[in-house]
């Protein structure tokens, strides 16, 4: 034991000994603090978004029709008889609220709500053209561009019943209130089209059938056609300028089976 020469001296070594302990507890709590620190950049890394899950797959089906990312194409068809929960976009649009083509499902409803507030705001005057097809609907319009067009010509613009995305409830045919170009490639020139091209993935859409991609997605450019995706998604096909069948490494789907 140590035998200190007088009370003095213990009282120093004591407080030296304080000192230290002090010191020593500061340092930990820093270096703790600089760990944490590094602990939340890798953590905010880690939760930046991807579209896929712990198992590298798609986060939502790619194949359920009631999927927000269900992919519906020539080789990629709905049931028949599938038909989503609907509701009427509260949004300036060209037919009677009533009708079966002025409805969506209800996310894509609501999105569709925001994305035209955010285009008057913007000066942008657009009207909701097509929404929900059924089956049976899809074949009667189908019917009567084979009729007009031929076959071959019809299949690149309009879709065979049971392949169209518009069955889904999640895609949504946006026109501009003057009907300039209305339904045609033309349109893809006015402010309308660029706003909706550079903002529709801030609300969740995606220009689904883009330019020069009628070999991976069977159809001809549609700069009107949105599909919602979710925001997620679609802004990841935004930047990515990709189609859906490219970003999820999906076979290209120019014709039927
Ligand atoms: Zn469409």
């Amino acid at each position: 034991m140590l035998k200190f020469k007088n009370k003095k001296s213990f009282r120093q070594i004591y407080l030296i000994m304080i000192l230290v302990v002090s010191c020593l507890l500061i340092l930990s709590i820093y270096s703790d603090s600089q760990d944490k620190e590094a602990d939340n950049s890798t953590t905010q890394n880690n939760n930046a978004p991807t579209t896929t899950n712990e198992n590298g797959q798609p986060k939502y089906s790619l194949s359920k029709a009631s999927s927000p990312w269900v992919i519906v194409n020539k080789k990629r068809p709905l049931p028949q008889n599938y038909v989503p929960e609907l509701v009427n976009p509260n949004v300036p649009r060209t037919g009677s609220p009533t009708s079966e083509n002025m409805m969506l499902s209800p996310v894509a409803s609501s999105k569709l709500e925001e994305l035209f507030k955010q285009a008057s705001k913007d000066g942008i005057n657009i009207r909701f053209a097509s929404g929900y097809r059924s089956a049976s609907t899809q074949a009667g319009l189908y019917n009567s561009y084979v009729t007009n067009n031929g076959q071959t010509n019809a299949d690149k613009f309009s879709a065979r019943p049971g392949h169209s995305e518009h069955q889904t409830g999640l895609a949504a045919d946006i026109v501009s209130q003057t009907n300039y170009c209305y339904l045609e490639q033309c349109w893809a020139e006015t402010k309308e089209s660029q706003w909706l091209a550079d903002n529709a993935h801030k609300f969740g859409f995606a220009v689904r059938y883009l330019q020069d991609k009628q070999n991976i997605t069977g159809y001809d450019y549609e700069p009107w056609h949105l599909r919602y995706f979710g925001v997620q998604l679609a802004t990841e096909l935004y930047k990515s300028k990709l189609t859906a069948e490219e970003y999820f490494n999906l076979p290209p789907a120019p014709n039927y089976n």
